[in-house]
């Protein structure tokens, strides 16, 4: 088989990637480095893997997380079917066992009669008729290097922190308690309880503790949507208590009552062997993290089965460098090839945005190379109004301080409505209405391959 499109990366992008465009009848080659070379956080060689949370966040369509899935899922997702089978209990959200995920998506994606996955470091843009770049928040230095050249100076970087996951066994249930928050679910977390004594000497505990040191001399800019919990502690008494240790809607059992603060534990595999500390994304030193978090009521003797830590995470002034449809404008690249850079790389942030990139990058990819139109959602769709944020085309001038930073998927990103004020919970309704119409006239007039012409593109590429 001889590619036609290089995908760089097997992550949540790149997997997607690859597996749209080959759909769509074209050979793909899927360039992943590991296990040959692994990242900092990366633990195996499987496509897709997790790095951090095991959740996708929120299935209820009125949420924007909820939202997203449910159009990634109508664009012809791949990873969410095996998101489905890989699945753990979660209440309101789709969390999965991540090695199970991780190693059913790479039997799908090696599986596929037209991808080959090629285990090897890519250090140099290929020069092939059409290439993608996935290569995530931990691209290595080289590909990064190139990257930078396009744009014409330096990208762009903050720091992301993974939190602790302790073994199941060793969690202390006389003193945790199962219960989701406002009883939604069926009691999926495990809610370690603090009275205002215990909250107030945790936060001291935290705030006295000594931090990891970081390679990097660069200044440290922190992704507001997944702050360290010892920088959250530092910003005010109450804010973990506001935050992910909100007790609101939790009542422990054993005093009837609400507890001043709650730690969150979250089952992270199908087995139940292992449980994740919500919202405790960390930079401690390994040792403080032992010390600090064994002072929480139910995990005293808690065994650390991976600690939190903290990395470079790489992205684009996508605004000045791609179009919605994630395709390089640069001149060099538009001589008969296309470029395309999907999934963190581009500026979208979590795993879920990834993979929609990754979605629209695939598809636009196989289109460039079948002589066809780009077909991007419509802005007024959840992956649409995210493309748009990304590439400039919407709200250019909307970037907080001016300058671009990634994005999770939110309402606020999508134009707003017409005609009358509305409440938030009806301007939310309105907005899922108006995004399902525009997605189901998108799909049949643009997205949709009829039979016929994919039968004649598999013909043409052999
Ligand atoms: C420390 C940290 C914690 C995070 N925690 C969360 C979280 O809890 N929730 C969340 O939603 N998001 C989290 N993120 C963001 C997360 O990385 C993205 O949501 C998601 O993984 C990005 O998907 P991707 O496909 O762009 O990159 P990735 O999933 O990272 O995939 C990129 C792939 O490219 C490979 N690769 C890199 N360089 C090369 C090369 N030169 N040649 C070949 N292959 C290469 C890598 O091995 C990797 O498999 C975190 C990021 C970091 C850095």
């Amino acid at each position: 088989m001889s590619a036609e499109l290089i995908v760089i990366g097997g992550g949540l992008a790149g997997s997607e990637a690859a597996w749209q465009a080959a759909e769509r009848g074209v050979n793909v080659a899927l360039y992943e480095m590991r296990p040959v070379r692994m990242t900092p956080a990366h633990r195996t060689g499987n496509l897709a893997e997790l790095v951090c949370s095991t959740s996708f966040k929120g299935k209820s369509p009125t949420t924007a997380h909820g939202l997203l899935k449910e159009e990634m899922r109508r664009l012809g997702s791949a990873l969410l079917p095996v998101a489905d089978e890989a699945a753990v209990p979660a209440g309101e959200a789709l969390a999965v066992d991540v090695p199970v995920f991780s190693a059913l998506v790479t039997e799908k994606i090696a599986g596929h009669p037209r991808i080959t996955v090629v285990r090897e470091e890519v250090t140099a843009i290929p020069d092939a008729p059409a290439v993608i770049i996935s290569t995530g928040p931990l691209t290595t230095e080289g590909l990064s290097r190139q990257l930078a050249s396009l744009t014409g100076d330096d990208h762009l970087y903050f720091y992301d922190a993974i939190a602790p996951t302790v073994d199941a066994e060793t969690i202390d249930r006389s003193v945790c308690f199962a219960q989701s928050r406002y009883d939604k679910g069926e009691g999926e977390y495990l809610n370690c309880p603090m009275d205002e004594e215990e909250y107030r000497a945790f936060r001291e505990a935290l705030l006295s503790a000594e931090l990891a040191p970081m390679k990097d001399f660069e200044p440290m800019y922190l992704f507001e949507g997944c702050l360290p919990i010892e920088e959250l502690a530092g910003r005010g008494e109450q804010t973990m208590a506001y935050g992910p240790m909100k007790p609101v809607g939790l009542v422990d059992p054993r005093t009837g009552q609400q507890p001043f603060a709650v730690v969150q534990l979250r089952q992270e595999n199908q087995e139940g062997t292992r449980y994740g500390l919500v919202g405790f994304q960390t930079r401690l030193k390994y040792p403080e993290q032992k010390r600090v978090f064994r002072t929480i009521p139910g995990l005293e003797n808690a065994e650390f089965v991976r600690y939190g830590q903290m990395h470079r995470n790489t992205y684009l002034d996508s605004p000045r460098l791609l179009q919605s449809s994630l395709r390089v404008r640069s001149e060099k690249w538009n001589d008969g090839r296309a470029l395309f850079v999907a999934g963190q790389l581009c500026g979208v942030e979590g795993y879920m945005e990834s993979a929609a990139a990754g979605i629209v990058a695939g598809a636009n990819a196989a289109r460039f190379l079948q002589g066809l139109q780009e077909a991007v959602p419509p802005a007024e769709t959840m992956v649409g109004s995210l493309l748009r944020y990304v590439s400039g085309e919407a709200h250019p001038t909307t970037y907080p301080g001016g300058k671009f930073v990634p994005m999770n998927s939110n309402f606020g990103l999508m134009p707003p409505l017409e005609g009358k004020k509305r409440k938030k919970a009806d301007r939310i309704l309105a907005k899922v209405e108006r995004a399902r119409d525009h997605l189901h006239r998108f799909i049949e007039a643009e997205w949709a391959l009829t039979e016929e012409r994919l039968e004649e593109v598999i013909a043409i590429s052999g």
